[in-house]
C-alpha cells in the first residue's frame, strides 16, 4: 500500500497570495477559493508568489521539485513527472531544427512516469497540496482522465475522494496500483458528463465534503503549467511557439500564466512565448470563436455541439463551456500572446498518431495526435521559422506500456443511482449510511 501521510502544517508549505485580475484584491488563500468574493463579472484568480525566481528542486519528488511556483501548504507524496527530449525522429519529418517535445504520459526511459497516462496527473497533487491539512473529502466529477488522475494520485496520498462518472465511464478509471478505500465513486445512469457535475454539485454541497473546482482552481491550472516549468528549465530558454490540444482551455491558460512567470523571471529571455491551440474537427467551439476574434463563445446548448461532439475521436476534448471569455481565460491567453487555433480533423488524428509511432517510437492518445497535427499545420502554413524554438505537448500516451508492464485495477462504484433519483437528500442519506 502507499505510503500514509504526514498531515499537519507544513514548514516547507509555498508562500503566495491570490490575486484577482479585475479588482486587483490580492490576498491570502484558504486552499479552496475558486472566485473572488467581491461582486464583478467572472474572472479566474492567479497565484502569485514571493519567489521571482524559480528553483527546480532537483532532490525533491514529483510536481514538489517546481514547488517554488505551486500553491503548495504541504508535500505531496506522489511521484509523477511529464518528460522533456529534444526531438530528432518528428523534428525531421517536420523540417524544424529545435523541436522539444513535453511527454505528460508514460515513459519511463524519457524521464515521464505519469502511470494514468495524461496530464492530469500532474493537476490532481497539486490540488491536495493545496488543501492543507483540510480534512474534507474532495468531489470531482469528471468522464475520463481527470477521474482517473485523482484517484490515482489521492490514492498514493492517502487522501478521501469521491468521484461522480456518467454511466459508462467508470471503465475509464483503472490504476497500476490497488485503490485505498478513501477513494470512492458515485456512477449516475443514464447521464452524460454535465448530468455528472450537477450530483457533483450536491454531493459537494453537504457538510464534509469540498468541490474541486475545475478550470477556477489555480492549483489545477498551475499543475498544468509545471509541462512548461520542466520544459523551459531544461532548454534554458522560454520557447517561442508552444502546441497543446485543448477541450477546456485550463491546461493552455495554465502555459501562459508559467510563461508569463518564466518572462519575469528574467533568466529565459524576454519574449511572448506564443500560443498555438488546438481542438479535434468538427467540435471547434473555440477554434471558431477566435477566428472571428470574438470573447462570446456559441451557445453552451447548441444541438448541433452534441452531435459534432460524437463524430470527434478526441473525446477529452469535448467540453461544451470552457473558460474562453471570462477574464484571465483562453481568449486573454491568445490575445497576449498573439495566438494561433487550429481545427484537426479525425482522419489528421489518426495519422499523426502513425506519425508519432513511426518518428518518435511511442503510442498517443488522439488528444495528444490533435496537438501534433497543429504543429503539421503550422509548418504548412510557414507559421514558424525553421529555427525557432518549438515545444509539442503530447498530453497523453504510453498507454500500451502501462498496460503490458503492471496489472490493472479497476474501482468499484460505491453506488450506483439513476440521474432522476440524485436529490440531495437521497445522496446525503446514502453517504451517511
Ligand atoms: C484534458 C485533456 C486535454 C485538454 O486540456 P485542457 O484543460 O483543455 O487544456 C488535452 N489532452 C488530454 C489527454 C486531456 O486529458
Amino acid at each position: 500500500m502507499p505510503p500514509v501521510p504526514v498531515l499537519g502544517p507544513d514548514p516547507t508549505g509555498t508562500r503566495y497570495r491570490l490575486l484577482c485580475p479585475v479588482c486587483g484584491h490580492h490576498g491570502p488563500d484558504d486552499g479552496a477559493l475558486l472566485a473572488c468574493r467581491s461582486a464583478h463579472g467572472p474572472a479566474l484568480l492567479r497565484a502569485t508568489y514571493d519567489l521571482r525566481q524559480l528553483s527546480v528542486r532537483e532532490d525533491e519528488v514529483g510536481v514538489n521539485r517546481f514547488r517554488d511556483w505551486l500553491p503548495l501548504k504541504r508535500t505531496v507524496h506522489h511521484v509523477g513527472l511529464p518528460g522533456v527530449f529534444r526531438s530528432v525522429g518528428l523534428a525531421r519529418a517536420l523540417g524544424l531544427e529545435e523541436l522539444w517535445i513535453v511527454f505528460s504520459g508514460f515513459w519511463p526511459e524519457r524521464g515521464a512516469t505519469l502511470r494514468s497516462t495524461t496530464f492530469k496527473e500532474l493537476e490532481a497533487p497539486v490540488v491536495c497540496g493545496r488543501m492543507g491539512d483540510d480534512p474534507r473529502c474532495l468531489v470531482v466529477a469528471s468522464a475520463g482522465n481527470t477521474a482517473r488522475a485523482f484517484a490515482e494520485v489521492c490514492s498514493a496520498e492517502g487522501l478521501p475522494l469521491m468521484l461522480v462518472v456518467p454511466g459508462g465511464a467508470e471503465e475509464a478509471i483503472w490504476s497500476t496500483r490497488p485503490f485505498s478505500d478513501a477513494v470512492r465513486m458515485i456512477v449516475v445512469e443514464d447521464a452524460d458528463y454535465h448530468d455528472a457535475i450537477v450530483v457533483a454539485d450536491r454531493v459537494a454541497r453537504l457538510p464534509g465534503f469540498v468541490a474541486e473546482g475545475g478550470s477556477r482552481n489555480v492549483a489545477r491550472r498551475d499543475g498544468l503549467g509545471t509541462p512548461v516549468l520542466a520544459a523551459t528549465t531544461t532548454i534554458g530558454e522560454l520557447p517561442r511557439h508552444y502546441f497543446q490540444a485543448v477541450g477546456s482551455g485550463a491546461g493552455g491558460i495554465a502555459a501562459w500564466e508559467a510563461s508569463l512567470r518564466l518572462r519575469a523571471d528574467g533568466r529565459f529571455g524576454d519574449h511572448t512565448m506564443r500560443l498555438h491551440l488546438a481542438q479535434n474537427a468538427p467540435f471547434t467551439p473555440m477554434v471558431d470563436a477566435w477566428s472571428r476574434r470574438e470573447r462570446a463563445l456559441g451557445s453552451c446548448d447548441d444541438h448541433t455541439a452534441l452531435e459534432r461532439i460524437r463524430a470527434i475521436d478526441a473525446s477529452v476534448l469535448s467540453n461544451r463551456c470552457p473558460p474562453y471569455g471570462l477574464v484571465g481565460g483562453v481568449f486573454d491567453a491568445l490575445s497576449d500572446t498573439d495566438g494561433r487555433m487550429y481545427g484537426v480533423p479525425n482522419a489528421q488524428v489518426r495519422r499523426c498518431i502513425e506519425l508519432i509511432a513511426r518518428t518518435e517510437g511511442i503510442d498517443i492518445g488522439p488528444a495528444a495526435a490533435v496537438a501534433v497535427g497543429a504543429l503539421e499545420q503550422a509548418v504548412a502554413r510557414r507559421e514558424i521559422a525553421p529555427g525557432d524554438k518549438v515545444l509539442l505537448h503530447l498530453t497523453e500516451g504510453g498507454r500500451q506500456r502501462v498496460f503490458a508492464d503492471h496489472p490493472i485495477h479497476e474501482l468499484r462504484p460505491t453506488f450506483k443511482v439513476h440521474r432522476s433519483e440524485a436529490s440531495p437528500e437521497r445522496l446525503s442519506a446514502w453517504l451517511a449510511s
